[in-house]
């Protein structure tokens, strides 16, 4: 009998393969009190089980490949180093000779103390490693129950589907190394740092399904697909051929696409676009050089902030951006400087200030960085000098008003006076752009036009403030809609302020990266798209094959659509227009899912359940 599950595709692609649960949370903790004579006895118990944890998390740092980012392996030091602290290692026993308890009763009181005390702290940094303090307390009952962590086992995980409660980005990047063909998870949401780095890594995934490990079992098939985050557990034979076929066909317009590398990014009517790529970590640009793109269009140096106690140096930001522009050659690479706070929340923000009540519209991104000049300026620095070595663009995310823009440019002279007295080279016309994501920004984006020498529209987060849905959030997500009339607007909006500034506008959120939107946006005058670069090919035919001005009319109707029905049928007609497109994973669009909100029963409320069309268990097909 099939299941069908409906989750957030983050990282397209469709797997099929055996089911491997993993259950690192939720051990059975048995109370028991003890003896006085078994105290001794109890101690050593958990003595054992802190060893057995740091071995284990010294074999999985050493399985780690040795081309992975870097912060992968920080993260498993963080880790260590928490094993160590007296407050997981000492106080845990005081608990066991002061209460007579056995070793996970104290594990698991201290786990609480620890929450409540960072809880009520409210710091930034401390609320980061909440998560962390979990997953190493994991481990511990998990040594003291004998367990063996599967990620030490390769051959459990080859080929399987990996279903687990949350995954760390070192997880994902050591399934990846073992060959992992999918990953599901119950948390996360499309921009957890998990789910964009397994987007970087091209491993099909699926998250923010609660509870899924109930309807799931070890060794049982299922397909995934990363892109409509549709699940089927138990496939007919129907539905398993039907995947099968959509694989072979993937795999085949994969090899298509790869024959338009070299082909010139112009439209069947002689407009010249520019496609970049998007990088996450260094490693990213390999992919890149793949797949030819113009350069890089946005770098999110967030992840050099993560999984580590302290923020980067000077000179690491400026090892880090000297390596992606040797890789590079002559092509452009735009830094864009720290994002953080919100969603993306990093150990070494400790030192600024308290969460906020709603991080999404707090300390983030740009106000962050003004805020704290000790994260911002060093990257700065490392950002002009970088210039030195080759084209550099400098992106200030999360710009509200000009005022920030002056506030940056006044820095800038600063650090260049600096760097002139040590003698440094810089470029003295590093470009600085914007990422225009708020819709303030949006409509105001003609008095900031000239401060700026190009402009980057955010489309996740301008959706996310535009519409007020959270972009984390799986239970709005339904509401998350790139077609919003109001969302095309204020593109439109932008672009038409970098054609009347003179100033070129990328866009790099999602949307530029998804072959159901790119003729939209063409429509709408955008001609330089900065996308992951597992996407490019799949965009660039697309572009290719379509003509600028039979969109032009056509996209001014879609913003006038009164209904989402007419919406979608525009959507239709626009993407039929010309060629007929190919897109290398034929899974439901994110428009046709994204209409109706999936019925929910409370105890699964994150997690929908469909039967031909309705919530339950199918019968035997799918
Ligand atoms: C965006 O908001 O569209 C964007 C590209 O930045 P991020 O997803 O990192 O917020
Ligand atoms: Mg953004």
């Amino acid at each position: 009998m099939s299941l069908m599950f409906s989750g957030i595709g983050v990282s397209q692609g469709l797997a099929i393969g055996e089911i491997h649960v993993l259950r690192r949370d939720g051990f059975g903790v048995e109370a028991r009190t003890l003896d006085k004579r078994e105290i001794p006895d109890e101690v050593r118990r958990l003595k054992r089980a802190i060893k057995a944890a740091r071995t284990q998390l010294r074999a999985t740092r050493d399985s780690i490949p040795k081309d992975a980012p870097s912060d992968v392996s920080a993260f498993i030091d963080s880790h260590l180093l928490m094993l160590d602290d007296n407050a997981l290692s000492q106080t845990p026993i005081d608990i066991i000779k002061s209460e007579f308890v056995n070793a996970e009763t104290a594990l698991k009181q201290q786990q609480q103390a620890l929450v409540s005390v960072f809880d009520a702290m409210g710091d930034a940094y401390i609320a980061s490693r909440i998560d962390d303090v979990n997953q190493v307390i994991a481990l511990m009952l998990q040594a003291l129950s004998g367990g063996i962590d599967p990620l030490l086992d390769p051959d459990a995980w080859k080929g399987r589907i990996v279903v687990a409660d949350d995954l760390t980005p070192s997880d994902t990047v050591i399934m990846q190394n073992h060959g992992v063909a999918g990953f599901v998870t119950e948390q996360g949401g499309q921009l957890s740092h998990t789910a964009i780095l397994a987007r970087s890594l091209g491993i099909p995934a699926v998250v923010g399904l609660q509870n899924i490990r109930k309807y799931l079992k070890n060794g049982e098939t299922i397909t995934l697909d990363g892109q409509s985050g549709l699940l089927v557990a138990e496939p007919t034979d129907a539905h398993l051929r039907e995947s099968r076929n959509r694989q072979k066909a993937a795999r085949k317009i994969a090899r298509d696409l790869s024959g338009l590398i070299d082909r010139p990014s112009v439209t069947l009517d002689g407009i010249s676009l520019n496609l970049w790529a998007n990088i996450d970590v260094d490693d990213d640009v390999k992919s890149l050089k793949r797949v030819n793109a113009a350069g890089v269009g946005l770098f999110r140096t967030e992840f050099m902030f993560m999984n580590r106690e302290n923020a980067p140096t000077e000179q690491e930001h400026f090892k880090e951006y000297s390596k992606i522009l040797r890789a590079l050659k002559d092509s452009p690479l735009t830094i864009r400087s720290i994002d953080l706070g919100g969603d993306k929340m990093a150990a070494s923000l400790h030192n600024s200030g308290p969460m906020a009540h709603n991080p999404a519209m707090g300390l983030r991104g740009i106000r962050l960085a003004l805020n704290d000049l000790s994260l911002f300026v060093p990257q700065l620095r490392a950002i002009l000098r970088a210039s030195a070595k080759g084209p550099v663009r400098l992106l200030i995310p999360m710009l509200t008003n000009r005022a920030e823009i002056l506030q940056v440019r006044t820095l800038i002279n600063d650090i260049k006076l600096s760097l002139d007295e040590a003698g440094l080279a810089y470029d003295p016309n590093l470009p600085i752009g914007g990422m225009i994501e708020v819709p303030a920004a949006a409509i105001a984006a003609p008095s900031f036009a000239a401060d700026l020498d190009f402009l980057s529209i955010g489309t996740n987060d301008l959706i996310q403030y535009t519409l007020a849905i959270d972009r984390i959030d799986e239970q709005v997500h339904y509401l998350y809609d790139p077609l919003h009339p109001a969302v095309l607007r204020l593109v439109q909006t932008i672009i038409q302020t970098g054609r009347e500034a003179g100033i070129p506008v990328t866009l790099c959120g999602e949307m530029a990266g998804d072959p159901q939107y790119v003729r939209v946006l063409l429509g709408l005058g955008l001609t330089e798209f900065s996308m992951p670069p597992n996407l490019l090919l799949a965009v660039k035919q697309v572009l290719i094959n379509s003509k600028v001005s039979r969109l032009k009319s056509q996209v001014q109707k879609l913003i006038h659509a009164p209904d989402v029905e007419t919406q979608q049928q525009l959507l239709g007609v626009i993407n039929k227009s010309a060629e007929p497109q190919k897109k290398p994973d034929s899974g439901k669009t994110a428009a046709t899912t994204k209409q109706k909100p999936k019925p929910k029963t409370s105890k699964t409320s994150k997690m929908s359940k469909k039967k031909a069309g309705k919530t339950g268990k199918t019968s035997g097909k799918s």
